[in-house]
């Protein structure tokens, strides 16, 4: 045992020399194959780190050998991953084939590249059905652009890889290769509101002395270099799309972060964008409503059409939001919407009558958007358009007649005009109408006007009728000569057109038709309309008098379907 123990020592010794020897061998060789493979095979790319931490990924996809002829995601998933791997290792390569090529048959060349390597190594079948075969063609494309040094838009993306939009796979594709570029977005983002909330002094100090458009040159120019110089978030040869898109950010965040109470509209205008949203993309990242459109711990909006701020009950909600305009604004847009196609009906009854225009042609002209040259008057007392709200839609066959303006009028241009011609609407001033309307009170006109009246020839409801008329006429005389307030026409044979109207509000107590016309006490009711300040006038100029919509834009609601010539005639 003690004479061997000297064999055994030695024994451990040759083991280990030859042991170390071996892994100072191996590792010569090692390094001999990286610098072999470094310097010939594998381009050395900015990904290279990338490309290491996928080949673990790889070995997942060497496992999943399978032929489908339609992929599930989760296999997609791992198409993507090698699609990624084989673009970031052939990336220089690709692209000194690529580039010298035409757009599309860039593409073309590439799809067939990497669908020849996912055949080699067995993750798709050779007789993929064509939708996937599309969808994974897309693919490449959409990973080569996105792993381009400066990639496009995702927009641009998509198009080029053949979506008509924006494609939500872009998303999904960016997540599962880990493409950040959101929140690189909003890290400059940051970057830039840090900058501003710093230098804001000296930023307004020198803003002060420049005009408008250099004031944000000079802002973007000052931020984009501090960007550049100070970050690595942006690099100096930036896409145009890319940089424009920072330097509208940098208006936007300057100007939401400012004192000045702007709505997302004004910043948008001021940032060139055409649209608000990413103006409020911004806002709502920063949570900055304060001054703006939405003040959500006030519990105010901005109303974007009359500019007033109100809290939140004023405004309808739709869909859970807010509405932009206050409701006040709301009724005034659909009330000019309504005079709209009342104007169009009342063009298209005149075209009608005057020139047996058919509802197709009609239709037709207004969707060419043209306008009318036509001079629409009422049929009965030639009154023009300042009267629009007035007029009605008179039905000289009741029997056919099936539903109200005010319930047609919420209805497509098309249903209006169509109904109309169906039941042979006429296009009438609401005295007229009126007049047309009370048929027994104008069969014995004369004999209420000279109140001389067989009443035993009538039944209680006419005698009742015709007090009430002799009544009304002799009041309207009395205090208003017999002349409408406002026009000034006699109105006494129209007897039926006249209305009594509460020139202030406040004072209305008593009405005509419910309180007043079956009181015998003349003088009584007399008292009571001089005292409510109420005055006789015609159905036309009483409705006019409350048609306040209408009066204040009567040009914006004429003027969209009437010729300029017709506008003028007017007097607008
Ligand atoms: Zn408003
Ligand atoms: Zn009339
Ligand atoms: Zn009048």
């Amino acid at each position: 045992m003690k004479n061997q123990l000297p064999f055994l020592i030695y024994m451990r010794w040759t083991l280990l020399i030859e042991l170390l020897c071996t892994t100072f061998i191996k590792r010569i060789l090692l390094a001999l194959s990286h610098y072999y493979l470094k310097k010939k095979m594998i381009p050395i790319s900015d990904n290279l780190k990338n490309t290491v931490r996928k080949s673990n990924q790889r070995k997942n996809v060497k496992n999943v050998s399978l032929k489908f002829r339609e992929p599930n995601r989760k296999v997609i998933e791992i198409i993507w991953t090698e699609i990624d791997n084989f673009i970031v290792l052939k990336r220089e390569i690709l692209d000194k084939k690529l580039n010298y090529l035409e757009e599309i048959k860039r593409y073309c060349l590439l799809k067939e590249d990497v669908i020849k390597h996912l055949n080699r190594i067995n993750l798709i079948s050779k007789n993929l059905n064509s939708r996937s075969k599309i969808l994974i063609e897309r693919s490449i494309v959409l990973i080569y652009l996105l792993r381009a040094k400066n990639p496009p838009s995702d927009r641009q993306i998509a198009l080029k890889a053949g979506y008509s939009q924006r494609a939500d796979i872009i998303k999904k594709i960016k997540s599962h290769l880990g493409i950040l570029e959101e929140t690189k977005t909003k890290h400059i983002w940051i970057e830039i509101d840090n900058y501003i909330a710093q230098e804001r002094e000296n930023l307004d100090k020198k803003l002060k002395l420049l005009e408008e458009n250099e004031k944000y040159h000079f802002i973007k120019q000052t931020i984009m270099n501090y960007l550049i110089a100070e970050t690595n978030l942006v690099n100096r040869n930036l896409s145009l799309t890319k940089k424009t898109s920072i330097e509208r950010a940098i208006v936007i965040i300057y100007l939401l972060r400012s004192k000045s109470s702007l709505t997302f509209n004004e910043i948008m205008i001021k940032s060139e964008y055409k649209d608000t949203k990413p103006i409020r993309n911004i806002a709502n990242y920063f949570r900055i409503y304060a001054h703006l459109e939405i003040d959500h711990i006030n519990q105010t909006r901005v109303c974007a059409k009359c500019k007033r701020m109100l809290s939140f009950d004023k405004f309808n909600t739709y869909d859970g939001k807010i509405r932009s305009m206050c409701n006040e604004c709301d009724n005034i847009r659909d009330g000019i919407n309504r005079f709209q196609k009342k104007l169009l009906a009342a063009i298209f009854i005149t075209l009608k009558s005057e020139k047996g225009m058919i509802v197709e042609e009609f239709l037709q002209r207004v969707d060419q958007g043209r306008k009318f040259d036509v001079d629409v008057k009422c049929p009965g007392c030639r009154l023009d358009l300042h009267f629009l709200p007035s007029y009605d839609f008179h039905h000289p066959n009741p029997a056919i007649k099936t539903v109200s303006w005010k319930k047609l009028a919420v209805k497509k241009v098309e249903e209006i005009i169509t109904t109309l011609d169906k039941e042979q609407c006429v296009f009438m001033c609401g005295n007229c109408h009126r007049l047309k309307k009370s048929t027994f009170i104008m069969e014995h006109l004369d004999e209420i006007l000279t109140e001389n009246i067989d009443w035993k020839h009538y039944n209680d409801n006419a005698r009742k009728s015709l007090r009430r008329s002799i009544r009304k006429k002799k009041i309207f005389e009395d205090l208003y000569n017999g002349v409408c307030y406002y026009c000034k026409k006699p109105m006494v044979d129209k007897l039926a057109a006249i209305d009594f109207h509460h020139t202030i509000e406040e004072l209305k107590e008593h009405t005509w038709s419910k309180d007043l016309r079956d009181k015998e006490d003349i003088e009584w009711v007399k008292k009571i309309l001089l005292k409510e300040k109420q005055v006789g006038a015609c159905h036309n100029c009483h409705y006019m008098e409350t048609a306040i919509y209408f009066n204040n834009n009567k040009y914006d609601i004429l003027s969209k379907y009437l010729s300029s010539n017709i506008i003028k005639k007017l007097g607008l």
